[in-house]
């Protein structure tokens, strides 16, 4: 494609519109964990660090989905819940509980206070991501429907199916989580090895060089015989999805 009529790399990555998780969470380590894991996996993150402080902010500005931690100062999160199911406004507001409690009984008090999931600690983030994303998808189909796109390239997360220039390429599952990676982090350069950690996983044991085939896999589905080649090669340090190559 012609690089003057490429769009500049924060437009390209149009992540429509991202949806909003207010965190409710006291520990602020645990804070800065789920801000990380919430931003990193699409989502506008905002915080309230107390019950008091919650049902303020969502009274001024109602979140798509309210990550609410059990255990809060002043008032727990089952009071703060109960609260929210009662006010017309957030009656429907989907809310995942968060707690260090994992009895069966302490679940069904949750669930019956309001709560749509359920998720105890310690939790992997990546399930608790899945764990929002399929509310969401239960809840409010349109925030889950999930595309990325890079340039002339459309990722349609759901679908599993990739278009560039709007004709489909063709992608085995590794060139799909591959691409699915640039895509989601544009622009920047990852090393072989922490392609492998990334996308491979960092319990799964393979050479480095695996990495340069499937590139080329890749490369081969995405330009076919006449398009600009989007995968940037920076010598001794890795690739990089860059559609000014
Ligand atoms: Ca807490």
């Amino acid at each position: 494609m012609n690089v003057a009529t490429a769009p500049s790399r924060r437009e390209a990555h149009t992540a429509s519109v991202k949806p909003r998780v207010l965190v409710v969470e006291d520990e602020t380590a645990l804070v800065e964990l789920l801000r990380y894991n919430l931003e990193q996996a699409g989502f506008h993150v905002s915080v309230a660090y107390d019950g008091e402080e919650a049902l303020a902010s969502v009274q001024e500005d109602v979140p798509d989905l309210v990550l609410l931690d059990w255990m809060l100062p002043l008032m727990s999160g089952i009071e703060v819940c109960r609260q929210l199911r009662r006010q017309t406004i957030t009656a429907n507001l989907p809310i995942i509980m968060l707690t260090a409690r994992g009895e069966e009984g302490d679940r069904v008090r949750g669930l019956d206070a309001g709560a749509d999931d359920y998720v105890a600690k310690p939790f992997s983030p990546t399930e608790l991501v899945a764990r929002i994303r399929a509310v969401l998808r239960r809840i409010r189909p349109a925030l889950a429907d999930e595309a990325l796109s890079y340039a002339d390239i459309v990722m349609d997360l759901v679908a599993h199916r990739v278009t560039r220039g709007g004709k489909p390429v063709h992608l085995g599952p590794t060139e799909f989580r591959l691409l699915r990676h640039f895509m989601e982090h544009p622009g920047r350069v990852f090393s072989r090895e922490q392609l492998l950690d990334s996308v491979w996983g960092k319990d799964v044991y393979v050479e480095a060089r695996t990495v340069d085939v499937h590139i080329r896999r890749l490369r081969i589905a995405l330009n076919g015989d006449d398009r600009a080649d989007v995968i940037r090669t920076v010598r001794a340090a890795g690739y990089a999805l860059d559609a000014q190559a």
